[in-house]
């Protein structure tokens, strides 16, 4: 950062270092990390997994390298997974399109040994909170290559001359301001303790500029107030009509298995603009002067385009019916004495 003649950096490197197990492994054995198999996925040489690929693991990562296996001709594709459907991370539509693409999963099982063109696999109970048990009950089980989908580590040699930081389950630790133990490096993303997800790295993003740009400036950055959620009894769903379903676009199962077809089809760009007019922005006024033409006294007082309403409480008799006829929730009446 000095050499930079930075004042404040923000670091998201991601999590990209797959896990491995301490499983016993033959000198012939085909090994991968998932990590690494998709990101080869980019270049010219595809990987070479064979006809009959294992995945180790039960996250989206596993779901996502064994419906690329399939798409890269494997003709059988098995996901060994320790514990149930239930307790499996990953996206349950996820699971589900994998298995119409001929995924098979195997479920309470654990890896134990891996040889050449086989592996050995030990059946697993859930004891009653949940954790995989033991049973002393194996089977073997061919497969041409192993993928290994265990989970990614942060890759923390980068760091390891930044002084002040604190690191904790391979994770940089940060506080409330998303700053580090080192004045000036902010972190966030898959790299600090969080849910592993592209909405939360986002977030993450926009939380640490508000909270940078208040650090150079001295300042603490304190985000504004939110309103009380609102529920849907407080909304009008009636003032939009009803919209028709909009159908969005599915591959089918058996073209899906034979390229990289986009599966599940997003909005078009009049779908989206559509379905965003429709938005009620609950609880936040977007200036439909319902209130305003429902008011049987008219103490509503329109500010101007953008800036809302007021109530002119020398008028207003607390009839409330501003606020029934609201879309949106976004008025409160309080008592008189709590204003
Ligand atoms: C296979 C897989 C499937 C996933 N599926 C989903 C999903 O369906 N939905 C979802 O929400 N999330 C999913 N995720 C998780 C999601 O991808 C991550 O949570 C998200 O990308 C994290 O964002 P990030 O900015 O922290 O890191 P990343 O997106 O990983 O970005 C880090 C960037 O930093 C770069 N970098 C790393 N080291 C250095 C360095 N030393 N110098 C310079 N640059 C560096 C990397 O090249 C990369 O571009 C999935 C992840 C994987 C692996
Ligand atoms: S409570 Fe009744 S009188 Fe008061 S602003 Fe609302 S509609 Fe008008
Ligand atoms: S407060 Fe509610 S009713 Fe009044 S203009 Fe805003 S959204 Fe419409």
């Amino acid at each position: 950062m000095r050499a930079g003649n930075f004042d404040a950096a923000f670091l998201a490197v991601g999590a990209h270092i797959g896990k491995r197990a301490f499983i016993p492994v033959g000198d012939a054995a085909h090994i991968m990390d998932a990590v690494s198999v998709l990101r080869s996925m980019e270049g010219e040489d595809k990987p070479m997994l064979g006809r009959r690929v294992v995945v180790y693991g039960g996250g989206n990562t596993a779901i996502d390298v064994a419906r690329t296996a399939k798409r890269l001709g494997a003709t059988e594709t098995i996901i060994v997974y320790r514990r149930t459907r239930e307790k499996m991370p990953a996206h349950d539509f996820e699971v589900e399109e994998a298995l119409q693409e001929g995924v098979m999963i195997k479920w309470l099982s654990t890896i134990i040994s891996v040889g050449e063109h086989n592996l050995a696999i030990e059946k697993m109970v859930l004891d009653e909170k949940g954790y995989p048990q033991p049973t002393g009950e194996f089977e073997t089980m061919e497969a041409d290559s192993l993928v290994l989908a265990l989970g990614q580590d942060v890759d923390l040699s980068l760091l390891q001359s930044v002084a002040g930081l604190e690191i904790k389950d391979g994770t940089v630790q940060i506080g409330s301001n998303m700053m580090t133990g080192h004045p000036g490096i902010f972190a966030g993303g898959d790299m600090v303790p969080s849910e592993r997800t592209v909405t939360t790295g986002v977030g993450h993003g926009k939380k640490a500029a508000r909270h940078i740009d208040a650090w150079l400036r001295d300042r603490t950055y304190v985000p504004a107030a939110k309103h009380e959620p609102v529920i849907f009894n407080m909304l009008n769903p009636w003032y939009y009509s009803d919209a028709p379903k909009i159908m969005r676009p599915v591959l089918d199962a058996i073209r899906r298995q034979s390229g990289f077809e986009e599966v599940q089809g997003g909005l078009n760009e009049n779908n989206a603009l559509f379905e965003a007019r429709r938005c009620l922005s609950c609880g936040n006024c977007f200036e439909c002067d319902n209130c305003y033409g429902v008011c049987p006294d008219n103490a509503v007082i329109k500010l101007g385009h953008g800036k809302r309403f007021q109530i002119n409480y020398d008028y207003c008799k607390g009839c409330g019916i501003c606020v029934a006829e609201c879309p949106c929730g976004a008025i409160k009446m309080v008592p008189e004495d709590a204003q």
